[in-house]
């Protein structure tokens, strides 16, 4: 007897229908599962069979043959257990083919029975509502994500004799409920608890203004991870577009836990040993990695020089794009990767290069080749260069705390406000984005500023590059400080914040 079910599996970060189509008929006993399946997908086999005979069912010993269209699409991951246990069900006959018509099965199946969560849950309930579906079956583990879509009913039987009995009418089931938690928009740290570090605090104002990548120098101790880990509570809240965005590349990365969706933009400071699969995403169909985990919020590495060259230089393409490209043998992946990349260093080997109480003990030799370990065009992408003091022991002791987070919030969103206005007609929210038009076009500066700038330039033989980033940073100097033109002040900060990296 024929049968068909519905299960879903994901690509990428969407969630895709899967119709499974399950044949059972007189012949030699074989079961076979054809459509493009994994590794992971036949495995299937063995689970879904002890699965259906522990609870209690038995199937013909006939030719099973399952499908799993459509046809052209790679299916990944244990969650089509449920769906193809189902399937065998009804095409034996246990199940009349009516009684799942219009739902979705998704969950992987253990030996005993038992439902299992599996990842990308909000993918995939997406993908059915989409195809007309508004009941889901699944593992009440994952019943609360899939509950983050609007109009949707959903079941989470524990076990696959405890869904069959529903099917049936022999059981009833209640729909699980949306737990309702308030928003938790209250941040752990808080720029409050910086004593001292004016210009590095600075330095992190205009980078979340501007959405600019940074790069810190300074010794051991001076709290460069302290200011790193702050800047998300200064950017503004997620649109729920984006904070659905974001949940959905955690769902399907087998990294959200929680019942709400994400709100909180993400801090991600992976550690210098991270394999370039890591960062950018790897396996075969490929998981997100550190810079899609990072999508809207802030990408932090910590020791940049210890990274391995080839690590960052696979950075460059997701820093360009903002989104990051993996092509694999039937397929090409793409993730979205739009974050603030904020890096730290030290300023020589041994840490103390420029300090006033320790002596540095490197050579000049030993100083330059650290710093040329860092990829060129990485550096090209930095935006604002900052070094950062370790705080003096009058500033540590001092009573008076530094402005909250929430204060400085309040400029950084205005500033934002007005660059998202000024360029709307190219689609940009931040001034990070600019490309040369938009530079042209919206960055005027007046006749103090170009000279003042025309003489650092022939003074320092700037590059064209180091130019526009200049402009950029300016730019977003006199949004925070609500100016419409560029003025010379402007330019002096962004000035200040120049690359004194000493690569040769
Ligand atoms: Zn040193």
């Amino acid at each position: 007897m024929f049968a068909q079910v519905f299960g879903s599996c994901t690509f990428g970060l969407n969630g895709y229908v899967i119709t499974v189509e399950v044949d059972i008929h007189r012949g030699a006993p074989d079961f076979d599962i054809v459509g493009l399946p994994a590794v992971s997908v036949k495995e299937s086999k063995e689970r879904v069979h002890a699965a259906i005979r522990n609870s209690g069912y038995a199937l013909p010993v006939d030719k099973i043959t399952v499908n799993l269209a459509p046809a052209d699409l790679k299916k990944d991951g244990s969650g089509l257990d449920l769906p193809i246990a189902i399937g065998l069900l009804t095409s034996a006959g246990v199940i009349p083919q009516e009684a799942v018509d219009k739902f979705m099965f998704i969950g992987e199946l253990s030996l005993q029975g038992e439902i299992r969560p599996v990842p990308g849950i909000l993918s995939m309930v997406l993908s059915g509502k989409e195809a007309g579906i508004h009941t889901f079956f699944m593992s009440p583990d994952v019943a609360g994500e899939a509950l983050l879509c609007d109009d949707v009913t959903v079941y989470a039987p524990k076990t696959l004799g405890e869904l069959v009995e529903y099917l049936l009418g022999h059981e009833s089931m209640t729909p699980a409920v949306r737990r309702e938690t308030p928003p938790t928009t209250i941040n752990d740290v808080d720029f409050a608890e910086v004593q001292g570090q004016i210009m590095a605090k600075r330095a992190m104002e205009i980078a979340a203004a501007g959405a600019h990548n940074v790069l810190m120098t300074g010794p051991p101790g001076s709290g460069k991870t302290m200011l790193a880990r702050r800047i998300t509570t200064i950017l503004p809240p997620m649109t729920r577009e984006e904070a659905l965005e974001v949940t959905k590349i955690y769902s399907v990365a087998g990294l959200f836990k929680a019942e709400d969706i994400i709100r909180e933009r993400p801090f991600r400071s992976p550690h210098h040993t991270i394999s370039m699969a890591g960062l950018i995403g790897g396996g075969t169909i490929p998981r997100p990695g550190e810079v899609t985990l990072s999508h809207r919020g802030v990408l932090f590495l910590d020791e940049l020089p210890e990274f391995p060259r080839a690590v960052l230089e696979v950075l460059r393409q997701p820093l360009e794009d903002r989104e990051v490209h993996i092509s694999r043998v039937n397929a090409s992946f793409v993730y979205p990767s739009d974050f603030i990349l904020i890096t730290a260093m030290n300023p020589c080997p041994c840490g103390y290069l420029g300090d006033p109480q320790h002596a540095c003990t490197c050579s000049d030799g030993e100083i330059r080749s650290y710093s040329r370990k860092i990829s060129g065009p990485l550096l090209d992408r930095i935006d604002l260069y900052v070094s950062v003091m370790r705080p003096k022991y009058s500033e540590l002791t001092a009573v008076v705390k530094g402005e909250p987070s929430v204060d400085i919030a309040k400029r950084v969103a205005e500033a934002r406000a007005v660059q998202s206005e000024r360029l709307a007609t190219w689609h940009m929210q931040s001034n990070a984005q600019m490309g040369h038009k938009q530079l042209r076009e919206t960055c005027q500066l007046d006749k103090e500023g170009s000279e003042l700038l025309r003489e650092v330039f022939e003074k320092l033989h700037l590059s064209a590059r180091s130019y526009d980033r200049i402009i950029k940073v300016s730019r977003t100097i006199a949004d925070l400080n609500g100016s419409v033109n560029i003025q010379p002040e402007h330019v002096a900060e962004a000035l200040s914040y120049r690359n004194m990296i000493q690569r040769r």
